[in-house]
């Protein structure tokens, strides 16, 4: 008989007060017995609409059903048949609007938390297994990987255990593209990741970091020092700004630049040489995910006042519901129906204000939501020491502009043949943000996996085989 308790086993969490002081993990993660009793409420459904729901297609009740048998083994295999890096989207995956979402006994009562079953499993295999993958043969063909986010990483392991020669060529001192550098430890540890890597390494796949691939290093230049295929995998960095007066002022961060210095510079230990702002009073520019990240650390490195500004109303937000709630919780002063028109400056060229005026909503826009209108007469200043702009981001320019033959579309994204991933030009294939725009985890990890397997029949029929 399955458990028809209407709602989700509760996640652990550290208290919101403590957690607000420190980088440490928020969601502490299942106990055994939590996903055992939790793994009760699956029904088993014979047509598995969890599945359609999930980017990579995991076998959701096959794995629960191992779970709910206390065989955590036979439950990580399960996943890990399609989804190599389960560790890191059972913490980060948008479930409820992915394999959650199509969940029946969401119907009446909260789905089965299918991202928190998964997440125990591979914290679980990390605990009590994490065997290193073997090397495999060697087939003697240079690859090369530009990027070492999600997608670079899929494609590079999925290459190796092919036999291939896989080298990653990273433009940031460490791998792992945003896991690493926009991500906070609380929502993922940088430890996770660096597991990841290390499995890649005992696959005998290359890294080398500080290559800025346009720069340091070119496509053609691969090609000419034998690479035989090279996949672009180089993600959405290239910040957005409002275009209003005051962005040039010290103290404007984009949310990319803020996060970083943080999470891959480590700002916030004693003894990181990154100088990052004391900041007294923020305004975080924006309602999406980043925001919501760049306001918690804010709120972590000692921040009074954390301000998010967006020009909505808190249910056109697209930030997940689960990081608003942590947000708010952590002391996180939302000002919705606020849009700024101008960031003001002291006498040395600091942040002093951000002017705002109080929006409401009109008639839907083209994406559906209610377009914001100002207020005549509703300009007001909110005194501010920083302005942390989080609006989004586009594909970073420098690759497409150094490689002859590379085409994108208006946004910067790289085209390619969507079922072979290859791009315009001959040899070179791409995925993840590259080609969609800022999107997820695991649909990036999806295109890396997709591209390896397209790169490995290019390769063959290349070879004659
Ligand atoms: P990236 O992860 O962006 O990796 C690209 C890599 O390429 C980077 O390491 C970069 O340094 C490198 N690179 C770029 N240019 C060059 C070059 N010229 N030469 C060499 N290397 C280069 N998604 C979720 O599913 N859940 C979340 O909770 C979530 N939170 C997010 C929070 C933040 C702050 C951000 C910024 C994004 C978040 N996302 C989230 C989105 C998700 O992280 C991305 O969609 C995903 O990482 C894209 O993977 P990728 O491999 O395409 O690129
Ligand atoms: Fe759900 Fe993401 Fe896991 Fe798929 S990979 S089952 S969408 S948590
Ligand atoms: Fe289990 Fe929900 Fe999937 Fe049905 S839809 S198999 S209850 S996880």
């Amino acid at each position: 008989m399955p458990n028809m308790r209407m709602t989700k086993v509760p996640m652990p969490e550290q208290d919101p007060n403590v957690r607000s002081h420190n980088f440490q993990e928020v969601a502490l993660g299942y106990t055994a017995e939590m996903a055992v009793e939790e793994a009760g409420r699956c029904l088993q459904c014979r047509n598995r609409p969890c599945v359609a729901g999930c980017p990579v297609n995991v076998r959701i009740p096959e794995f629960i059903a191992k779970v709910a048998e206390g065989d955590f083994l036979g439950a990580y295999e399960v996943i890990f048949d399609t989804n190599t890096l389960a560790s890191v989207s059972g913490r980060v995956c948008p479930q409820e609007s992915q394999c959650e979402a199509r969940c029946v006994r969401g119907i009446k009562g909260e789905p089965v938390a299918i991202g928190r079953l998964e997440r125990f499993v591979a914290d679980w295999y990390r605990e009590h297994v994490n065997a290193m993958p073997e090397r495999p043969a060697g087939n003697g063909i240079k690859v090369a990987v530009v990027g070492s986010g999600p997608a670079s990483l899929t494609c590079a392991g999925d290459l190796a255990k092919l036999g291939y020669q896989v080298t990653i060529f990273e433009a940031f001192h460490t791998a792992g593209g945003v896991l690493v550098y926009g991500i906070p430890e609380f929502r993922l540890p940088k430890a996770i990741v660096q597991g990841e890597v290390d499995k890649l390494a005992a696959l005998g796949v290359d890294l080398e970091t500080d290559m800025v691939i346009g720069k340091t290093y070119d496509i053609d230049e691969m090609f000419a020092d034998g690479y035989e295929a090279v996949f672009i995998g180089s993600g959405a960095g290239l910040p957005m700004f409002m275009g209003i007066e005051g962005e040039t002022l010290a103290g404007v961060y984009s949310a990319n630049e803020y996060l970083t210095r943080i999470n891959l510079m480590k700002a916030y230990l004693p003894d990181s040489d990154t100088p990052i702002k004391q900041i007294r009073r923020a305004a975080i520019v924006g309602g999406g995910n980043v925001a919501m990240d760049a306001a918690r650390c804010a709120k972590r490195m000692g921040a009074e006042h954390v301000y998010v500004v967006y020009r909505r109303s808190e249910a056109e937000m697209p930030a997940r519901r689960e990081e608003i709630h942590h947000a708010k919780e952590e002391g996180i002063e939302f000002l919705f129906l606020n849009n700024p028109t101008k960031i003001l400056g002291d006498d040395q060229g600091r942040v002093r204000a951000m002017e705002c005026v109080k929006m409401e909503l009109g008639e839907p826009d083209e994406s559906g939501r209610r377009r914001p209108v100002e207020v005549p007469g509703s300009a007001f200043e909110l005194e501010v020491d920083a302005v942390i702009m989080s609006l989004g981001t586009s594909p970073n320019p420098l690759i497409r502009s150094t490689t002859p033959g590379l085409e994108a579309n208006r946004k910067g994204c790289l085209q390619v043949d969507e079922d072979t991933m290859q791009t315009t030009r001959e040899g070179v294939f791409a995925g993840g943000d590259a080609v969609t725009g800022a999107a997820t985890v695991i649909l990036a990890m999806g295109a890396g996996k997709k591209a390896a397997a397209a790169m490995d029949q290019y390769l063959q029929s290349k070879h004659g085989k």
